[in-house]
């Protein structure tokens, strides 16, 4: 466990945010989602606050397909921080509570008609153009409305990095953005420069997510900085804004370094001195520089409790712990072998001695929560938590199986409320022809 002030054992039960997840399963049920919103209010402090103070300025965009509700807009408007988002969907629950829309950064390797109908009537401060097709489509609705749109391209720089690993190459077969070194990305920069309706402010990337070398965010901010300074010499392009995404590495397991909210300005440390250092050997224009961390902000002040249904012990090969959840609020291992940690709420003093599995409920083999976890000996009716579930979980979430999407609670200074209320089967019929 990565303890913290608001994330604790205390006497044996983990407490979250002030309130014992034991309290929790008991007023609102499982499986339940849990959101430390002291937490985020850090996360978004420290890096809003190193930011101003190491780099000058920008902009801290929360990434909210991490986690998307209105609460969550609320609470990073309030301390101060834009969103990006990546769908009308996206854009519509952040209007719907008043969150402004000129700090909306609206990405998409395909936005439809609707989407960016709605960004140009929501007011949406940046469009990240993509396409050919989707910076030509935008330029027309711009004449429509008669408005100009500022813009930014999405580049792929060649940097690419997941989770411990990255690579630097020449990559060009991404689905995003467009390759600096194979010649797009002037070629979209160009013609953008010459549609009428659309500002271009500067260019975007984005390298991946769950990266904790800091060397792939060096030469990623090197790549990007080295584009500025050939534009600005071979083609008389300065540009005012950077967006250098997100990806900051979490906690989610062993291997993954722990670290507390302050560590994490470790991330926006470098980058800032990094680009600091690259606009004055280069001698381009310091850019408004705009960070988007989603997973990191709210990825650890997440985490899920189930109760224990089935324990299956299939004798000299594997021990099954069956929970009421499963790929249907959390789908990361089906997807990508995802790592968690588990641990039994109730029991966390209790020496760990049974290996098992965490399996979902759903019809899926593949439907596994976390593999060969060490928890005290398991009990029908044990609550269990799985933690750092606060990114890419409930936002991932789905109906599957008609199981419903379970509720979110939020926890602060002791006290719990909902964040989004739980689904009932009525929900499921709702839209049934
Ligand atoms: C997903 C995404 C992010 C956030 O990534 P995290 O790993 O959650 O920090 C930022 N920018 C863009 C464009 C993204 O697609």
């Amino acid at each position: 466990m990565n303890e913290r002030e608001t994330l604790k054992n205390v006497d044996g039960k983990l407490v979250v945010g002030g309130v014992s997840c034991e309290s929790l399963s008991k007023k609102y049920g499982t499986p339940l989602y849990v959101v430390d919103q002291c937490y985020i209010e850090n996360m978004c402090t420290v890096f809003r606050d190193t930011l101003k103070s190491e780099y000058g300025d920008g902009m801290i965009a929360y990434a909210s397909k991490a986690f998307s509700c209105k609460e969550i807009y609320r609470i990073v408007n309030r301390m101060g921080i834009g969103a990006d988002s990546v769908s009308g969907g996206e854009i519509f629950t952040a209007k719907s509570v008043g969150f402004p829309m000129e700090k909306i950064c609206f990405h998409g390797n395909n936005k439809t008609l609707n989407e960016l109908n709605l960004a140009l009537d929501c007011g949406v401060g940046l469009i990240v153009v993509d396409s050919f097709y989707e910076a030509d489509l935008l330029n027309s609705l711009c004449e429509q409305k008669n408005t100009v749109q500022r813009v930014l391209i999405r580049v792929n720089p060649g940097v690419e990095a997941h989770t411990h690993h990255f690579i630097q190459t020449a990559k060009v077969d991404s689905k995003f953005g467009f390759s600096i070194d194979n010649g797009d990305a002037l070629e979209i920069i160009e013609h953008v420069q010459s549609l009428s309706n659309l500002k271009l402010e500067g260019l975007h990337c984005h390298i991946g997510s769950q990266i904790f070398e800091s060397k792939s965010f060096i030469l990623a901010v090197e790549k990007m900085t080295d584009f500025y300074k050939l534009l600005k010499e071979e083609n008389g392009f300065e540009f005012d804004v950077l967006n250098l995404g997100g990806g900051f590495g979490i906690w989610y397991a062993d291997g993954d370094s722990k670290k507390s909210c302050n560590d994490y300005a470790e991330y926006i440390k470098l980058i800032s001195k990094t680009l600091l250092d690259c606009v004055n050997r280069k001698g381009i224009k310091k850019p408004f520089l705009i960070l988007e961390p989603g997973r990191s902000i709210v990825g650890e002040a997440g985490l899920t409790l189930y109760t224990a249904g089935a324990v299956k012990e299939i004798k000299n090969v594997k021990n099954y712990v069956a929970i009421d959840g499963g790929m249907f609020d959390n789908p990361r291992f089906a997807l990508y072998q995802a790592k968690y940690t588990v641990v039994s709420a109730n029991k966390l003093n209790e020496p760990k001695n049974f290996k098992c599995t965490i399996a979902g409920k759903c019809c899926e083999s593949g439907d596994i929560i976390a593999e060969d976890c060490l928890l005290p000996t398991v009990n029908t009716g044990d609550l269990i938590a799985v933690l750092s579930t606060g990114a890419y979980n409930y936002s991932m979430a789905s109906n599957y199986n008609r199981n419903l999407i379970p509720p979110v609670v939020m926890v602060k200074d002791g006290e719990s409320r909902y964040a989004v209320l739980p689904q009932n089967y009525e929900d499921l019929v709702r839209n049934d022809v």
